[in-house]
């Protein structure tokens, strides 16, 4: 199926409160182009470099997601245009975010990427941490960073139950922040999803699915 009728067919599936990252990450500018023209605004990258080089030949209403690992010495790269940040996985990284935004005269948005998988490999902090952070001072004087949500990726593996537990347990998370946020109405988005699991991930209330496989069709690294 062409990256048109895969959109369409996602999006079909999707209930109304459910925002489509399209996950471009290693596909040409002409796939993104495809998709673009099939009306999707929102991409996802997980490699800044790449995001940039994109977002310089691209429409300049797409919205950018970074989802991936992000090194604290780049973050200058993407200040200027990114729309949100999904992985912001400490508060070195949520003050170099904040600084780069104020250069830009911006506010940036931001999820806390909260580790739910059973698997060493994936990023992210502990539920005390992101309680930490929102209740401190110290956050409540970053006035160029606004987090919107969280983020997670559950474990890799066929485990459905697993893979749900893990879900229900990042939901949970995300309604014991809510209620710490000086803007409980600003915090409203659940990152989680991803082609696999996404159905799994409505179902436990994510309201932001990561989709790439699944549109664009298996990356060739
Ligand atoms: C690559 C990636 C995705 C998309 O994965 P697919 O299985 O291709 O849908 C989602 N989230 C993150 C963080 C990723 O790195």
């Amino acid at each position: 199926m062409s990256i048109q009728q895969n959109l369409k067919h996602i999006k079909e599936t999707l209930p109304e409160n459910v925002t489509l990252v399209a996950v471009s990450k290693t596909k040409p500018v002409s796939d993104l182009q495809e998709a673009y023209d099939a009306g999707q605004r929102i991409f996802g990258e997980n490699k800044i470099q790449e995001m940039a080089e994109k977002h310089e030949l691209l429409p300049k209403d797409i919205e950018w997601h970074m989802i991936g690992h992000v090194q604290r010495n780049k973050v200058k790269y993407m200040a200027s245009f990114v729309n949100l940040i999904h992985g912001v996985e400490n508060e070195k990284l949520l003050n170099e975010i904040n600084k780069q935004a104020k250069k830009h005269d911006r506010i940036i948005d931001c999820l806390l990427q909260i580790k739910i998988a059973d698997e060493e490999s994936k990023f992210g902090m502990h539920e005390a941490e992101a309680i930490e952070i929102l209740k401190s001072d110290a956050f409540s004087e970053l006035a160029h960073v606004n987090i919107v949500g969280i983020m997670g990726m559950a474990t890799f593996t066929e485990n459905e139950s697993q893979i749900k537990s893990e879900f229900t347990q990042l939901k949970t998370t995300f309604n014991t922040l809510k209620v710490l946020h000086t803007n409980p109405a600003q915090f409203k988005t659940i990152s989680m999803g991803m082609s696999g699991d996404y159905q799994l991930a409505i179902g436990c209330g994510s309201t932001m699915v990561r989709i790439g496989s699944s549109i664009f069709g298996v990356r060739n690294y």
